[in-house]
């Protein structure tokens, strides 16, 4: 595809390694994050680091945020105060991608404002973690108009292998809640079992291998066990360290049980997961990885 000029903001643990893919793949990128240190180690890398947001799109035909929540794609794209918004700094015909999680309703809000200015706008958050995020298969759940996808799909294609166009602005958003959600409750039921079995004596390398190949098998138990030992490439096996932290989670679970109650929709599972992660994240453990969640249920913390 034809090099394009990418302003890239937010370069923590998802979005240092996406703007190097795309780097890599031979694109101008200009990037930028408030965190200094996060700037320096990725012109470490080879990044060329921006002085600000408003620098970093200066020239470009794409913008692409991954951003920690709502609040910071609201408060960077639109006007706050007498500041006009970064959405109010770009040519019309401007794409731009929000991949952060956040809410359906906040990625409907800064869609509208984008299509008001003549801008194209998707919300496409993804799934596969820091590892995908690095080897640059990362799923994306696209929410936006079909045109637009298709004209954002070869640059997506450089940081996902697989990219799914899940309906209108917001729809990729209202997707990834389901997914994590249904992850949750995945990664807490999966946790149930494991300290069952370890109460009754199981060896629960065993018990993990017999429910990975029966009825309760699921991709916790694939790819993710959360019993430190069973997994060797699972967090859990390195101190619940890198991966996907508890705070993430709980925010995604919030997200969710807002969007039910938006919806009038019933999410039992959901709302128990909530309170169990909170109650996990109180007890000090929102910095660790999300399968963690075992040692609420062990009694180990
Ligand atoms: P992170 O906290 O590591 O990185 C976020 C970065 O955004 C930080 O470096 C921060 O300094 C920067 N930032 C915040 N506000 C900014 C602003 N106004 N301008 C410039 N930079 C700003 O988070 P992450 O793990 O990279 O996650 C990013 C998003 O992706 C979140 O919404 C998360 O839920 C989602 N996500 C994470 C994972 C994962 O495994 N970590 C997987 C899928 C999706």
């Amino acid at each position: 595809m034809s090099t394009q000029r990418i302003a890239f903001i937010g370069l923590g643990n998802m979005g240092g390694p996406m703007a190097l893919n795309l780097r890599k793949a031979g694109h101008e990128v200009a990037a930028f994050d408030l965190s200094a240190e996060a700037c320096q180690r990725h012109a470490d890398q080879g990044l060329r680091i921006a002085p600000s947001a408003a620098a970093a799109v200066e020239g470009a035909q794409v913008v692409i945020t991954m951003l920690p929540a709502s609040r910071h794609v609201e408060s960077l794209f639109l006007p706050q105060g007498d500041a006009p918004g970064l959405l109010a700094a770009l040519p019309a015909g401007t794409l731009v991608i929000d991949s952060s999680t956040i809410a359906p309703a906040s990625a409907r809000k800064v869609a509208d404002a984008a299509t008001a200015r003549g801008l194209a706008f998707l919300d496409a958050p993804v799934s596969g973690g820091t590892a995908g995020a690095a080897a640059g298969t990362l799923t994306f759940m696209i929410g936006g108009d079909a045109a637009t996808v298709e004209r954002a799909t070869p640059v997506l294609k450089q940081m996902g292998a697989n990219l799914f166009h899940c309906g209108d602005a917001g729809a990729g958003q209202a997707t990834k809640l389901c997914n994590n959600m249904l992850l949750a409750v995945l990664m807490i039921g999966t946790s149930e079992a494991l300290a069952l079995g370890n109460a009754l004596g199981l060896d629960t390398k065993v018990l993990s291998e017999v429910m990975r190949r029966s009825s309760g098998g699921n991709w916790a138990l694939e790819k993710y066990n959360p019993m430190p030992g069973v997994m060797e490439a699972a967090p859990a096996s390195r101190g619940y360290t890198g991966g996907f932290g508890t705070d993430l989670m709980l925010k995604d679970l919030g997200l969710a049980l807002e969007a039910a109650l938006g919806a009038n929709a019933a999410v039992p599972l959901g709302g128990l997961a909530r309170q169990l992660y909170a109650a996990h994240s109180k007890a000090g453990h929102g910095g660790e990885d999300f399968s963690s969640i075992l040692k609420l249920l062990t009694g180990e913390g």
